[in-house]
């Protein structure tokens, strides 16, 4: 069938997309489409693009084929994983997307305690794979996010004890610019590999990645809430915590609205709080003394206890809906749990707006911190924290207000930050905040990307220009 594509940026001719459809087994999707808008459609409600076409590939021969397509005709080039990258990277106006929401296969060998992942997978998919084996690997705290969170590094519930997710890739298939598809590990390519740790989606479409898997099954984990009117010292209870705890427990810290559904008690629904999400992967015996500061503080919900991992990373999933909120967010690295930095969360905090709109406080501390800054492209290993802040909302004309709470909270903690931000946390936020974000990984980054995407094919992401 002959048609043609025109969007804001390109016009492809029938010819153009007749042949594209000749190489590919999967959907090519076109404004026309009834699948079209479904298919444009990413995380962040407030991301509204119109690409030209939509390639959702099956195999690795379909990115093969979209990459070539897409460098051919000389259009904008976007990966889209799981979606959620709040900038809408995922999506353009008037170029192509390389969708790989089909490509979400998981084979796990409990042997050698490894899984091969397909690069459109969601670390949900990852999760129910893997703990059907009473194994895991690092992922966030979110089951919905993909494969970008291993490629900007990966923070969540495991990152303690067993390092970021990107820490735990061992080998990755990757389609570069060109159209050749490579494996990067430590023995080929090893530089792109070192790139692909934290590097985002610059160098080419990951089509596969081989993950460490370690062995946790049931953990002791859920959230304890406090009442916000104590959140300074709810602050100075996860510091302390946080420092003498061993690092099989780990624990971010929150402010948020008490969603309104049956699983809080009536009471709770709807009120401003703070609150401790808990991980413990160490010894079961051992759990109820490490609690213990944490529970005899005053908590108005303690709802930690055993649960199986997969349970805790999508037990969060309802408060982010796919497509379903407008997500505006800044973020950094924190050296330092200052008392000056707890005066700014006990500020700003209980001011959280609505919705699910909250500010996170995620460690980075004990495995992470073994890796050294120049062995990934991820490079703020010395800090022990991340935070980010963010406003997440149904109604758009709610919006300005909610962003403005996050500017001016951000604004206030900037200067006690370690200067950069987590990549997979910025917005688009221009390259001065790339830069200091990779700070001595910067210029090695550029290197790779002149060797693998000479002329920057892959720019719809936190781009290191080449
Ligand atoms: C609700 C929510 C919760 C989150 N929780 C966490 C968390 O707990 N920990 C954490 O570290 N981060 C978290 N993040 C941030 C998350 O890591 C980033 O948004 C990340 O980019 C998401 O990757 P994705 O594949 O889902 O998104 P996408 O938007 O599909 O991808 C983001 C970018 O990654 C690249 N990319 C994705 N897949 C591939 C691939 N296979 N090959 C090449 N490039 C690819 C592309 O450049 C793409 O533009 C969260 C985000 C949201 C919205």
């Amino acid at each position: 069938m002959a048609t043609s594509s025109t969007t804001g940026q390109q016009t492809l001719d029938s010819g153009q997309i007749d042949a594209l459809r000749s190489t590919i087994r999967g959907e090519i999707i076109l404004p026309d489409d009834a699948a079209y808008d479904e298919a444009r459609h990413v995380f962040n409600a407030m991301i509204d693009r119109h690409p030209a076409v939509i390639v959702r590939c099956t195999d690795v021969a379909d990115v093969i084929s979209a990459v070539n397509f897409g460098r051919q005709a000389q259009l904008n080039v976007s990966v889209r994983g799981g979606s959620h990258n709040v900038t809408g990277f995922a999506v353009n106006d008037g170029g192509l997307v390389i969708d790989l929401s089909h490509m979400r296969s998981v084979w796990v060998d409990p042997e050698q305690r490894v899984a091969r992942v397909e690069g459109g997978a969601t670390w949900g998919d990852v999760d129910h794979a893997t703990h059907a084996f009473g194994l895991a690997a690092p992922a966030g705290i979110i089951s919905t996010t993909g494969m970008g969170l291993l490629l900007g590094g990966g923070i969540g519930y495991l990152t303690r004890p067993y390092g970021l997710s990107c820490d735990n890739l061992l080998s990755a298939d990757i389609v570069l610019a060109n159209g050749t598809l490579v494996t990067a590990n430590p023995d080929h390519n090893p530089d792109l590999f070192w790139a692909l740790r934290g590097g985002g989606g610059n160098f080419g479409v990951v089509t596969s990645l081989t993950l460490q898997l370690h062995p946790v099954d049931t953990v002791i984990g859920g959230p304890i809430l406090y009442p916000i009117e104590k959140c300074r010292e709810a602050l100075q209870l996860f510091r302390e915590t946080m420092a003498s705890t061993p690092e099989d427990f780990n624990a971010f810290f929150a402010f948020l609205i008490v969603p309104d559904v049956p699983a809080f008690p009536e009471a709770l629904r709807n009120q401003r709080v703070c609150g401790i999400v808990v991980c413990y992967t160490g010894p079961q015996e051992q759990a109820e003394g490490l609690l213990k500061p944490l529970r005899n503080f005053g908590p108005v919900l303690d709802a930690i206890g055993p649960l199986p991992l997969p349970m805790l990373n999508s037990m969060f999933d309802f408060t982010m809906p796919v497509g379903k909120l407008h997500h505006y967010w800044k973020a950094d690295y924190i050296n330092e749990l200052s008392d000056a930095a707890i005066d700014v969360h006990a500020r700003f905090g209980p001011e959280v707006p609505f919705g699910s709109s909250t500010m996170h406080i995620y460690s980075t501390g004990g495995a992470v911190h073994r890796v050294k800054p120049d062995e990934t492209a991820y490079s703020y290993r010395d800090a022990d924290f991340v935070h980010v802040i963010l406003v997440a909302g149904e109604d758009p004309a709610d919006t300005p207000r909610g962003r403005q709470w996050v500017r001016d909270y951000w604004e206030a903690l900037h200067p006690l930050s370690a200067g950069g931000a987590y990549v997979n946390f910025l917005m688009d936020e221009g390259d001065e905040r790339i830069r200091a974000t990779y700070r001595e990984n910067y210029d090695r980054l550029v290197a790779a990307k002149r060797q693998y995407d000479p002329t920057n094919l892959f720019n719809q992401n936190q781009n290191i220009q080449p």
